[in-house]
């Protein structure tokens, strides 16, 4: 149920329900700055007319509208009027039922203006019975304006991350993938059309859709690539590619978590060279493509601003291979829009300068404090570190009460 002010926008309350030169003011008056006579006046609630009449010593014209409980209940009179609605007329709310009465005689002599009153329930002699229209009118819309524009939606939605997918994997998937992923996009600058559809072109192709979080192949391909920095035994299969932008190689994986760590985005600085398989999880898995898009390619961007397909894809991709599937992609992305950029997230620069402080505070190593150490340990070390020697000091002395009892 919504209520409507009587006058249209830039009215301006004349007169409140009150006490008033010696007398009770049963309502409340409205008028426009400048002059009232011929102004249009709406109905505050939906109803019907029950009554239109005429009281020469008080209101000239006036009206009653009648509204049940569906419409807001009670009974609204409009004075200093003249009547465009005839008894027994239903109305709606807002619609325009009447004009203020520019003829001073009818008026008491005072400026035309609208005169409303709420009656409870029906028609009531002066009174308690005769309440005060201001707190129904809270929040009233205003007659004859466009109603407000829907708010524009807020964020990238599932439905439109399957459409830029290419609806490759169920609906529930993609609505489990949509937080990591937009917040990837944050994370990575493409908060415009044009990087966010360069984005999700080319995650799109890279992964079929976020079909695949990891290569298909076991990586043994890799074994002994030096360029890689695959230099121990299994590391081909340990730091195969994973992440829609498939991050491949002990060197990358080492810089990524470095990356990562130091934006306090995994707990360690070797996350994913101790956790390989995190970089293919839901969680972590669009960490690798920010840290390919802003790090290891940070050219991206630019190449994304300038709608350069051809360059962003010999970057990601070294060649041009699938250019076709991508160009489909992305083409399908920018028509897609607006729609397609990340939601704003709530935190402000303030917001972000402190979560990097307590980061570094719990996070950044710290020299040893024992003499001749050269030891430095962040937090989470140390209480490794000093959980061992509990354990040790345990141990030690549960074998000592051992051989005593022996
Ligand atoms: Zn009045």
């Amino acid at each position: 149920m919504i209520r409507f002010w009587p006058l249209e926008r830039g009215h301006i309350v004349t007169s409140a329900y009150g006490p008033r030169w010696g007398a009770m003011h049963y309502g409340m008056d409205f008028g426009w700055p400048g002059g009232s006579a011929g102004r249009a006046v709406h109905a505050v609630q939906a109803g019907t007319v029950v009554q239109v009449g005429w009281d020469p010593d008080g209101f000239g014209w006036f009206l009653d509208i009648d509204s049940d409980d569906s419409q807001g209940s009670n009974l609204w009179v409009y004075g200093h009027i003249k009547p465009e609605v005839t008894l027994g007329d239903r109305v709606a709310a807002g619609q325009r039922i009447a004009h203020v009465n520019g003829d001073r005689t009818t008026n008491g002599g005072v400026d035309p203006h609208c005169h409303i009153e709420v009656h409870r329930w029906s028609r009531q002699p002066s009174g308690p019975g005769r309440m005060d229209p201001a707190p129904f009118l809270q929040g009233a819309a205003y007659p004859g304006a466009a109603p407000p524009p829907p708010p524009p939606p807020r964020g990238m939605d599932a439905q439109t991350l399957a459409r830029a997918m290419g609806n490759s994997v169920s609906p529930e998937r993609y609505a489990a993938l949509l937080p990591a992923f937009t917040s990837a996009m944050r994370e990575a600058g493409c908060t415009t059309i044009e990087r966010a559809a360069m984005w999700c072109a080319q995650l799109g192709h890279e992964s079929a859709g976020l079909r695949y979080m990891e290569e298909i192949a076991d990586g043994s391909g890799y074994e002994g690539r030096a360029d890689l920095g695959n230099t121990r035994p299994g590391d081909g299969r340990r730091f195969k590619g994973r992440g829609p932008i498939q991050v491949t190689g002990r060197d990358n994986y080492t810089e990524c978590s470095r990356w990562a760590h130091g934006r306090g985005l995994v707990p360690s600085p070797t996350y994913f060279v101790d956790r390989p398989d995190e970089l293919a999880s839901d969680r972590y898995g669009f960490l690798g493509p920010v840290w390919y898009w802003t790090v290891a390619r940070p050219q991206l961007n630019t190449l994304s601003d300038a709608r350069n397909l051809d360059g962003a894809t010999r970057a990601i991709n070294g060649g041009t291979n699938g250019i076709a599937d991508r160009s489909t992609r992305y083409q399908r992305c920018l028509d897609m829009g607006a729609a397609l950029l990340p939601e704003e997230d709530d935190m402000t620069e303030e917001d972000r300068r402190m979560l990097r402080e307590i980061h570094a505070a719990l996070c950044k190593p710290r020299p040893s404090l024992v003499e001749g150490s050269t030891a430095s340990l962040d937090a989470a070390t140390f209480v490794q570190c000093t959980d061992a020697a509990t354990y040790r000091t345990e141990r030690m002395v549960a074998d000592i009460k051992k051989k005593l009892e022996a």
